[in-house]
């Protein structure tokens, strides 16, 4: 076999795409098989945790993160305390985890988590009720606090510098930013538990690709410039909503890029989706383009049956009014 080529001096960011790595001196170095460690994961990891001041650990979707801190953290028996309003998913994937004795009950984040906490799931915003967690009173329940800070980005909220003990992003979203990637991550501030975790999703394989790393790590790069344009946009569509007589309510916790507004009922909230032009009806969030759906026929009776979830995306804000001011015409 020939002898691979080295590298070149470059400015983009390599991608490694070997399953293994030889060995130094007769011993695994560094990286050896890519279910541990890889170079390109590695090197997003260490992006990742200088953001959220932690260590950083990536995995193949915010579900799968969520997944290795439960089986980490939680024992059989044990009660999670998951805040209401947040992503439907945790609490879908928390109930499918009963056989193997979790338990789970919701509870108002906005205040102290229940006594009877095992582990404490905060997420700030919720998605898509968008309350924002009280961080410091969770902080002094004995139980490890969880935040899923997907939508806050660690642009906006560092929740291990208020006691938390395990961040969780959804990578797919405004990290990667591009909606062409599945990945999640968490990130500690003790490294004893941080091991925890990797020794979980070494065992368990749930590990990213290094094509799912480079697009996270790519995706860092412009993180700031998109975050800052789209909440501005975001920000300003949520003063127009809140002016709007279709609308009756609007939630925007004052940043970020997310908006989650109601019109009359379940068939109004059709009829926006289907007169939007440049907004795409489609699911998920922190993406490049704007994206809006109606919730409720994922979420059923946890949410309003009128209840729009907008992600503002990069395009003109003015662009982005005609569009919804045209859509909120047709209810
Ligand atoms: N957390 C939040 C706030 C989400 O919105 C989502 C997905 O929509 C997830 C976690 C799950 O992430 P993923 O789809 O990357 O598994």
């Amino acid at each position: 076999m020939p002898v691979r080529a080295g590298y070149h001096r470059r400015v983009g960011a390599p991608l490694d795409r070997s399953a293994t790595w030889p060995y130094e001196d007769g011993e695994p170095g560094r990286f050896s098989y890519v279910r541990a460690d890889h170079p390109t994961g590695a090197a997003c990891e260490e992006a990742l945790g200088a953001l959220d001041g932690g260590h950083a650990l990536l995995y193949p979707s915010g579900m799968g993160a969520v997944t290795t801190v439960v089986l980490t953290m939680l024992r059989p028996g044990g009660t999670i305390a998951l805040a209401e309003g947040a992503y439907y998913g945790h609490r879908v994937l928390f109930d499918h985890l009963a056989p193997w004795g979790a338990n789970v009950v919701e509870f108002d984040q906005t205040g102290p988590p229940p006594a009877n906490a095992d582990l404490i799931f905060l997420e700030a915003p919720a998605n898509p009720l968008l309350t924002m967690p009280d961080l410091e009173a969770a902080a002094t329940h004995p139980a490890p606090v969880i935040c899923d800070a997907t939508v806050a980005t660690p642009l906006r909220l560092r929740p291990l510098e208020h006691g938390t003990d395990v961040v969780v992003h959804s990578a797919t979203k405004i990290l990667a930013g591009h909606d062409d990637v599945l990945a999640g991550v968490t990130v500690t501030r003790d490294p004893e538990l941080r091991d925890r975790l990797h020794l979980t999703r070494r065992l368990a394989g749930i590990v990213a690709s290094a094509d799912t790393a480079w697009l996270v790590h790519r995706g860092l790069e412009t993180l700031e410039t998109r975050l800052a344009r789209q909440e501005a946009t975001a920000s300003v569509l949520a003063e127009r909503l809140a002016a709007h007589p279709a609308v009756t309510t609007v939630r925007y916790p004052g940043f970020s890029f997310l908006i989650a507004f109601d019109v009359a009922d379940g068939e109004a909230a059709a009829r926006v989706e289907r007169a939007i032009r440049v907004i795409e009806n489609a699911t998920s969030l922190g993406g490049v383009r704007s994206k809006l759906e109606a919730r409720h026929r994922w979420e059923g009776d946890r949410i309003p049956t009128g209840l729009i979830r907008l992600s503002v995306g990069l395009e003109e804000q003015e662009t982005l009014w005609a569009d919804v001011e045209q859509a909120l015409a047709q209810v």
